[in-house]
């Protein structure tokens, strides 16, 4: 790529005028000194007096010190004329050459530089062995100190149709059930198992299989068949018009479609406590994802839920 660039044709063509100038001044001070000296010849003087010749010699021994000045003089001029172009031609080389070669080493550099920064999608906060068990221990010392019967709940987590890495939803399961404001104040605690081991399974559905699990659910909300707790996968990512109008966000309708949909399988009903007043926290168990009828969205179990069957 762009060879001619860096060729000589890029070369100021006024490259080499310095010199010439120099050199025709001194050629012309040097025409001049050489007719000089010829009309002050000694065969021009032939007839004059002795007197007359040895002025004229004297003036000659003058002018030809003189001359060498020029000369010397001529010299230095035009060395250092030449020494100046040298340079000036080897720095615009240079220049040239680092402005042909730019092109391809700096794009790389420049991509690093401006590269954007590493893309912040939100990536699901994996719990460790550790956060589990911490989190549990919590939910353990909550359930104790609720003073009411302890009950310990193994449950799996499932997926139905094409619903993508269900990370997310088995992390926010595990911290949601054993969340100190949850459940565990009811006396419940929850232990992820597996498949066979389990008292029920939350199971991540794509939206038009919900009615595979009872004809009783519909596919546009979550829904609780025997051991099953279905969340249905459109709720999960857009939540509801009715929680989000009334100022819940999504990370809120999580919290509270697991712990309503588990509340059934405690053995709590819908709406078996209405909306005590307008501002007031809903009840978790009123079916919140249909209306708020004035109460403010809340995700978690009012004191007066706070029993398991
Ligand atoms: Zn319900």
């Amino acid at each position: 790529m762009g060879t001619t660039q860096g060729s000589p044709q890029s070369s100021p063509p006024n490259q080499h005028s310095g010199k010439s100038k120099a050199s025709s001044k001194c050629g012309t001070a040097l025409r001049l000194g050489k007719a000089v000296l010829t009309a002050l010849a000694p065969g021009s003087t032939a007839q004059a007096s002795e007197t007359q010749v040895s002025a004229i010699y004297r003036i000659r021994r003058w002018f030809l010190a003189f001359l060498t000045v020029i000369i010397v003089v001529c010299l230095i001029v035009m060395g250092v004329s030449k020494a100046r172009k040298e340079a000036s031609s080897q720095a615009s080389e240079t220049a040239t050459t680092s402005a042909t070669a730019r092109p391809s080493p700096r794009p790389s550099a420049d991509r690093s530089v401006t590269a954007p920064p590493q893309a912040a999608q939100p990536q699901p906060v994996v719990l460790s062995a550790q956060d589990r068990d911490n989190i549990l221990t919590q939910a353990q010392s909550t359930a104790a100190a609720s003073g009411k019967e302890q009950h310990q709940f193994t449950y799996c987590i499932a997926g139905k149709g094409d619903v993508g890495d269900t990370t997310e939803f088995e992390q926010e399961v595990f911290r949601t059930l054993n969340d100190v404001h949850g459940w565990p104040r009811a006396g419940a605690t929850f232990t992820q198992g597996s498949e066979g081991t389990c008292d029920m399974t939350v199971v991540l559905s794509q939206s038009q299989y919900m009615t595979t699990f009872s004809g009783g659910c519909s596919n546009m909300y979550s829904c609780r068949v025997g051991n099953q707790v279905i969340i249905n996968k459109d709720r999960w990512d857009g939540g509801t018009e009715y929680w989000l109008g009334a100022g819940g966000n999504m990370a809120r309708y999580k919290v509270m479609v697991i712990n309503h949909e588990v509340g059934h399988r405690l053995g709590h009903l819908d709406n078996e406590q209405t909306c005590a007043g307008p501002g007031q926290p809903a009840p978790l168990m009123q079916e919140q994802s249909m209306g708020l009828l004035g109460c403010a969205p809340n995700e978690w179990p009012l004191d007066s839920e706070l029993w398991v069957r």
